[in-house]
C-alpha cells in the first residue's frame, strides 16, 4: 500500500489534521494532544509525541492507531511516543479549536487564571447558542466523561461542556 514517500511537510500537515474521536470538529492539532513529529528522512521513520488529554477519555489507542496509518499512507514508519509530562491541560486547545467547538454548539473549557482551576460546579459557562450564562449543570459527565451536560436557562437548549482540566 505505502506509496512514495510524501515530505516531512506534507506528513505533518497529515498528522496534525487528525480528528479526535471524541470530539471530531477539533484536530489533535488544535487540542494540543499532537506535542512533536520528527521524521528522520534517510531511514523514512517518524516519532510522533502525544499528550494525552483526560484519563477519563479512552481515544489515545485510536488516535495512535490513526497516526500511524496516516504515516503508512504518507510512505513513513511511524512509532507513537506517549508522553505524560507536563500533564495536558485545556490550556493547550487553541482558539481555532475553541471556536470550532463552539460552532459545533460545545461551550469550550475556560482559561484557568494564574494555573488555579475554580472549584467544580462554580464557575459560569456561557452557551454557546445565544451566550447567556444563566446556565446549570444537569450531568457532571455528559455523553463522554470528558464533557459535563447544561442547559441554558434563556434559551432551555441543553448543551455539552469541554471540561476544564
Ligand atoms: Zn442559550
Amino acid at each position: 500500500m505505502p506509496a512514495r514517500r510524501s515530505t516531512v511537510t506534507e506528513l505533518r500537515e497529515a498528522i496534525a489534521a487528525i480528528p479526535d474521536p471524541e470530539v471530531p470538529v477539533v484536530t489533535i492539532e488544535d487540542l494540543g494532544i499532537l506535542r512533536d513529529v520528527a521524521a528522520d528522512e534517510d531511514t523514512g521513520h517518524v516519532v510522533v509525541t502525544i499528550t494525552p488529554t483526560y484519563s477519563g477519555c479512552p481515544a489515545m489507542a485510536a488516535i495512535s492507531d490513526y497516526v500511524a496509518y496516516i504515516a503508512a499512507r504518507h510512505g513513513w514508519q511511524a512509532r507513537i511516543d506517549t508522553v505524560l509530562e507536563p500533564a495536558w491541560t485545556t490550556d493547550w486547545l487553541s482558539e481555532k479549536g475553541r471556536e470550532a467547538l463552539r460552532r459545533f454548539g460545545i461551550a469550550p473549557p475556560r482559561r484557568r487564571e494564574g494555573g488555579v482551576a475554580v472549584p467544580l460546579g462554580r464557575h459560569t459557562v456561557a452557551c454557546p447558542r445565544c451566550g447567556s450564562t444563566d446556565t446549570e449543570e444537569l450531568a457532571h459527565f455528559g455523553s463522554t466523561a470528558c464533557k459535563a451536560m447544561r442547559r441554558c436557562r434563556v434559551c432551555r437548549e441543553p448543551f455539552d461542556e469541554f471540561k476544564e482540566l
